[in-house]
């Protein structure tokens, strides 16, 4: 009796490793768990381990979406059963695309560390169901040149846990979420061109740490929020996959996720209101909304440990994988409908609709109740002002107004297509960087539209990203536009129309203007002394001679 008893008991604990682990080689060790989790991989480690698992499965593709300024290969790495290793192969599977970004801010490790730990349980572990309806891609480094300028102190509010990190900047001092329309950096082209556009990630999740506000949430989520774009998306995100995945892990892994943002403590205690962060399309996330596709910021709370935040998102992205994976069908789905509407948009509604161009943060409609955070005593400072101090104590409050939507305070007419003058190749060039379509026009042709007159132009007096930004007040005036041979048209009934009137929108707040590309036009044509037309022209109608050419 006791010799079967203890060889059920075997069988049981047998079954139990199965279900729960894997027996990985020790060449399959990531840096963290080598090291008790107080170092995160170098370059080179992530390197070893990308070229050690390949060997061991047939379900791997190691490509490279470029180089970084330092020279780096930075790998992205496919997943997919059976193995594809084409952009062509995924679209004719009929599977969507999944892309996992990591390490954008090489401070900001635990992307990294999970993309390695999220492959290895894929392809060789319990994850395996994850191929089943969906191709995965991850760039697990993407910041490579950041990541190995290793340091002591570089994230006091991360506990410096691990010791030593990365920086945030990449090879260029450049901070890559900044980068999505001014595309400066050779990770925003290499991205924008070898996974956005070739591989056409239905849901893309750019994984992060935030080193803000002591909210009580181990991980805070965002969708790529909503300007000029098309709902679907976005509502898809914010209402159904995130809540879902909210629930599951706390019920899972007990662990609390909730909405990013931070909390202002000169509103007093406790809070009232939270905010979250931009809804510019510089910010990859945001911008992929604009291109008609979903996405996820994660933002792991600087404040646990490594080992917490690197167990953290590593739920958060097997719980995207898995819902994405149940889900594919109705996530394609969507996205394909607000391509196609955007599309109809312009067709039907071109001159006739506006569209925004400004925004402003203002809050949703339903207020967040029982929002966790850690709570907060006030005390009198010297100079005899109140303050407050947080203490180790969690509690809820209810009512708090959550600032994460965005209101337009100014609208331009939506065009049926731009012209942009040949003297502008530079810009028809730009925009064939981000995936845009344009064609150069044949022969003379007048167009009827909107010439934006700028009647006053300024620029910042501090640099942000290397750049004094931009903008320009002014009227649109209607009026018939010659485009010559060689001059380029960039037609609006193309599925990144939304994207394309974000960048070349004149007044838009965070277009090619505000990145100071039309500087050198506007200067020379002496703005400082006298209204100057933008030169991109946006049509409504080619105009039909009365002369029918034959
Ligand atoms: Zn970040």
């Amino acid at each position: 009796m006791k010799k079967i008893f203890f060889l059920l008991l075997v069988l049981v604990a047998i079954k139990v490793i199965a279900q729960t682990n894997s027996i990985y080689p020790e060449s399959l060790l990531i840096t963290p768990e080598k090291s008790n989790f107080e170092k995160t991989s170098s370059y080179a480690d992530v390197i070893q381990f990308l070229n050690t698992i390949k060997t061991m499965s047939n379900n791997i593709h190691i490509g490279s979406i470029g180089k970084s300024t330092l020279g780096k290969d930075i790998p992205m790495v496919v997943l997919a059963n059976p193995l594809i290793t084409t952009a062509e192969q995924a679209k004719a599977s009929g599977k969507p695309v999944v892309y996992i970004q990591a390490n954008i801010h090489a401070g900001e490790i635990e992307g990294k560390e999970v993309s390695m730990m999220l492959m290895r349980d894929i392809l060789l572990g319990n994850k395996k169901h994850l191929l089943q309806n969906q191709i995965i891609v991850f760039v697990p480094i993407y910041n490579t040149d950041g990541n190995d300028q290793f340091a002591k102190g570089l994230r006091p509010s991360q506990e410096n846990s691990p010791l030593e990190t990365g920086i945030r900047e990449n090879g260029q001092g450049l901070d890559l979420n900044r980068d999505g329309i001014k595309m400066e950096a050779p990770e925003t082209q290499g991205m924008i061109k070898r996974i956005l556009t070739d591989w056409n990630p239905q849901m893309t999740v750019d994984l992060h740490t935030t080193n803000g506000t002591w909210h009580g949430y181990s991980l805070t989520w965002a969708p790529g929020y909503l300007s000029s774009g098309e709902a679907g998306p976005y509502t898809y995100t914010i209402n159904t996959i995130l809540p879902y995945i909210t629930q599951q892990v706390k019920q899972k892994n007990d662990l609390y996720f909730g909405p990013f943002g931070d909390f202002n403590l000169r509103e007093g205690w406790p809070l009232k209101n939270f905010y979250t962060y931009n809804h510019h399309p510089r910010y990859i996330i945001n911008q992929i909304g604009l291109r008609n596709r979903m996405s996820i910021l994660s933002e792991a709370f600087a404040h646990e440990r490594f080992y917490q935040r690197i167990n953290s998102t590593y739920h958060f992205v097997y719980e995207i994988l898995d819902y994405c994976n149940k889900n594919a069908a109705s996530i394609i789905s969507i996205n394909q409908t607000a391509e196609t509407n955007a599309i109809k948009k312009v067709l039907n509604s071109a001159g006739k609709i506006k569209k925004g161009v400004r925004f402003k943060m203002t809050p949703l409609k339903e207020p967040i109740n029982h929002f966790r955070t850690y709570d907060y005593i006030p005390y009198t400072s010297a100079g005899g002002t109140t303050t407050f101090t947080k203490t180790g104590k969690i509690v809820h409050y209810d009512s708090i107004a959550y600032y994460a939507d965005f209101k337009d305070t100014l609208s331009a007419t939506l065009p049926r297509g731009y012209i942009i003058p040949a003297a502008f190749t530079a810009i028809a060039d730009h925009l064939k960087k981000q995936g845009i379509t344009v064609t150069p026009i044949g022969k003379k042709q007048v167009y009827t539209g909107e010439v934006f007159v700028v009647e006053q132009f300024s620029k910042a007096t501090r640099k942000f990203e290397g750049h004094l930004m931009a903008s320009a007040e002014g009227q649109f005036i209607l009026k018939d536009f010659t485009a010559e041979k060689g001059d380029f048209l960039v037609d609006m009934a193309q599925p990144l129309t939304n994207l394309i009137f974000y960048t070349l929108e004149p007044q838009s707040d965070d277009g090619l203007l505000v990145w100071n590309f039309f500087d050198a036009y506007l200067e020379a044509n002496n703005i400082n002394i006298q209204a100057v037309e933008y030169p991109i022209f946006k049509y409504f109608s080619t105009k039909t001679t009365s002369k029918k050419q034959k």
